[in-house]
């Protein structure tokens, strides 16, 4: 018995003494999204899509250093908080980060989309927790849609998952992976890793409610979310 409370102690410790580094990448400029504001600096109650991702992160992290990624014209909006440029791609704009934090001490390093306002705190946990056991981990949500291929052949949908972030990897194996160049199927940061020999990334249980803003209906389906008690704790 004894031996099993100094384990739980310890094994608490040694999570409040990872060093972690919160990515969230927010300069894309939204095309989909048709307003010249991008969707990340949108009003969400109150606050921007933007605020919402950072803040929640930070109480899910405390004690991690945020690093947000911007576009050099918003670079100003975003206050007391270490702020890098971005790049022409999201490869890019992560690549830029990492560059601007390779000499910050770290054991773990998220990504999060800036235009996603509603990860939990416990998906964020999840997540950073799993990089204890794996060189990765990223949540994903199961399929709701009938699949087809561009082609037009049907595939089995149970096959499948919609990936999200925030995704957490150990810090020194994702600064290697970037230090890759660029390929088109760089999709996100997992697949980044991946290309690098990376390939231990758990799937973790992601969450429907973390959307990600693309089009303008979306504020408003987080707007929903958000009056239905979709909050932080979840
Ligand atoms: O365009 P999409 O919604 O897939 O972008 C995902 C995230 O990556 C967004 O938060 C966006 O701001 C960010 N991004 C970026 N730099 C780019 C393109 C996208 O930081 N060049």
């Amino acid at each position: 018995m004894a031996t099993k409370k100094i384990f739980f102690r310890n094994f608490a410790e040694m999570k409040q003494q990872r060093k972690i580094i919160n990515i969230v990448v927010a300069a894309g400029s939204g095309t989909r999204f048709g307003s010249e504001l991008p969707k990340q600096f949108c009003e969400l109650a109150g606050r921007t899509v933007l605020d919402h991702a950072l803040e929640r992160l930070e109480a899910a992290v405390p004690g991690a250093l945020t690093v947000v990624v911007l576009s050099p014209q918003f670079i100003d909006r975003v206050s007391g908080r270490f702020a890098v440029c971005g790049g022409a791609t999201r490869w890019e704009s992560v690549r830029n980060a990492i560059e601007a934090t390779a000499t910050v001490d770290a054991d773990i390093i998220t990504v999060h989309d800036g235009a996603r306002p509603l990860p939990s705190a416990a998906m964020i946990r999840r997540v950073i927790d799993a990089c204890d056991e794996h060189q990765g981990a990223i949540p994903a949500i199961e399929m709701t849609d009938s699949l087809r291929m561009a082609d037009g052949t049907p595939v089995d949908r149970s096959q499948f998952r919609a990936v999200q972030t925030p995704q957490a990897f150990r810090a020194d194996m994702l600064r290697q992976a970037y230090r890759m160049p660029y390929q088109s199927d760089f999709t996100d940061d997992a697949s980044v890793m991946s290309a690098a020999g990376y390939t231990d990334i758990i799937l973790m249980e992601g969450d429907p409610m973390n959307l990600k803003i693309t089009r303008p209906a979306d504020i408003d389906i987080a707007r929903i979310y958000l009056d239905h008690g979709c909050n932080d704790r979840r």
